[in-house]
């Protein structure tokens, strides 16, 4: 399988060179050059456990890029570190399915695509020789992800800036505690507005990013959405067989677009799902676009959600191309039309009632959420974390009869205990990992918010 860029100035190359480039060097984001249909796999798949269906499903995507049994050994490293034995455990709460997405290292469901790749960077360096440093600001929860994923290996480094004492005290100790020689956290003196003014700043010197082999992890690299892929033929292969129904719902609580867009491809390769139930928390720019054609940037809320609390949703241009009919001029102008006045409208939805018939999108306030957390524990014993609880939040007023909903756990409750406490009275979440982060020793330098403070700590350490 090749790649191309949404923009249509790549020719095609290969998945490494793909996984490698990250963001396309037209601007753009890279995708398939064909979306495979795999209608006719599904029957051998749908009892396979969940490292064996990953390995199915990347195979197609990588091609005949990595011999097929290194593909094996990558994809069993990368979900060995996975705490329970069914990876991604599905659990049934009345109506509702909840698919656990959060038993990896850093309990939330962006290990499931970081461990993949920081496997996979570690391959390809190693049989072409090179090293890579990698550069990324977080608000929180994709910094331990992707720190998580790469401690350790070799031709590696990787740096992640967060906000000094600006995130939560379990998403600071999750990071700083990590004291492989090859991470290296940096808090800035400022926002996270500023961390990544400065990163995009660093990525645009071109000859800087190249001298020192300047790399990203950020939720636009085709390997995060490859990964999270195979969870949705998963859990809709596992609760079709178990429910004898035809498809299922999938509700997914959204900021980037990252985790739902992975379902709008497993959808489109032919995956049982009906429909997508996109929910967001106050920060509803895609909530309000899959209800009006109208994707408009508005300020940022804090919520208690805080890995929704998004605006510009990168993974959004991959969607748009596939709705302009994978036209790529289109696409670049409508592009450039919200970067010079933060709205563009979508029209000419040929075929569908509303905005695209495959999305049912709401969104849930904090009250709401609060409350879900509330019944959920009262009513049947289950805690769920602040950016699940959207996600049920919503499903609830969109179940169907006859037709199952899966409900994607994104975090562990105890990464947020903050919100649990306030739902609750009282913190009911609890997590090993989390409760032994409060006694270990951490590594973390605190630098001013300047690009030059952070060039210079880089160079002087790689
Ligand atoms: C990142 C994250 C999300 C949002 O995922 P997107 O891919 O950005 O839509 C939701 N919940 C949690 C816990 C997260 O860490």
């Amino acid at each position: 399988m090749k790649y191309i860029s949404t923009r249509g100035g790549i020719s095609p190359i290969s998945f490494s060179d793909a996984i490698m480039m990250g963001l396309a060097t037209d601007g753009g984001l890279i995708i398939p050059e064909k979306i495979p249909d795999v209608t006719d796999k599904l029957g051998s798949w749908s009892a396979l456990a969940y490292p064996d269906l990953a390995r199915e499903i990347l195979s197609i995507f990588v091609g005949d890029d990595i011999p097929p049994e290194d593909l094996t050994r990558i994809v069993q490293t990368s979900y060995a570190t996975f705490s329970h034995p069914e990876t991604v455990p599905l659990v049934d709460i009345g109506d509702i399915h909840i698919l656990e997405l959060f038993h990896g290292p850093s309990l939330a469901f962006k290990d499931i695509a970081l461990q993949f790749l920081g496997n996979l960077f570690e391959y390809i360096l190693d049989h072409r020789h090179g090293h890579l440093n990698i550069l990324g600001a977080t608000s929180g929860d994709t910094g331990s992800a992707a720190i998580y994923g790469v401690r350790g290996k070799k031709n590696m480094k990787i740096f992640i800036l967060h906000p000094f004492q600006r995130v939560s005290p379990v998403q600071e100790r999750q990071m700083t505690t990590v004291l492989d020689e090859n991470v290296f956290n940096i808090a800035i003196e400022g926002s996270f507005d500023d961390g990544q003014r400065i990163i995009k700043s660093i990525f645009n010197d071109l000859d800087f990013k190249d001298q020192y082999h300047l790399g990203a992890v950020n939720s636009v690299n085709w390997a995060r959405v490859a990964a999270q892929v195979v969870y949705y033929f998963y859990a809709a292969l596992r609760v079709t067989a178990t429910t004898s129904t035809e498809k299922v719902r999938v509700c997914v609580p959204t900021g980037n677009f990252g985790n739902v867009f992975a379902g709008y491809i497993a959808l489109k390769m032919g995956a049982p799902i009906s429909k997508l139930i996109l929910a967001t928390n106050e920060n509803q720019i895609l909530s309000r676009f899959f209800n009006s054609g109208v994707y408009r940037r508005d300020e940022v809320y804090a919520t208690i959600s805080p890995s929704m609390d998004i605006q510009v949703a990168s993974n959004f241009e991959r969607y748009l191309y596939y709705r302009v009919g994978e036209n790529a001029p289109t696409l670049t102008s409508m592009m450039e039309m919200f970067a010079d006045t933060g709205e563009l409208k979508l029209t000419n939805c040929t075929g569908t009632t509303g905005i695209d018939d495959q999305f049912i999108a709401g969104s849930s306030n904090t009250a709401e959420t609060l409350q879900t957390i509330r019944s959920l524990f009262n009513d049947s014993g289950y805690l769920s974390d602040p950016h699940t609880a959207v996600g049920i939040s919503v499903a609830r007023k969109h179940l169907k009869k006859d037709e199952p909903t899966v409900c994607l756990a994104t975090a562990h409750p105890a990464k947020f205990d903050g919100a649990i406490e306030r739902a609750l009275g009282k913190n009911e979440a609890h997590h090993p990992s989390i409760d032994k982060l409060k006694t270990l020793p951490t590594r973390c330098v605190v630098l001013p918010a300047t690009e030059e403070a952070i060039r210079e700590h880089m160079v002087y350490n790689i």
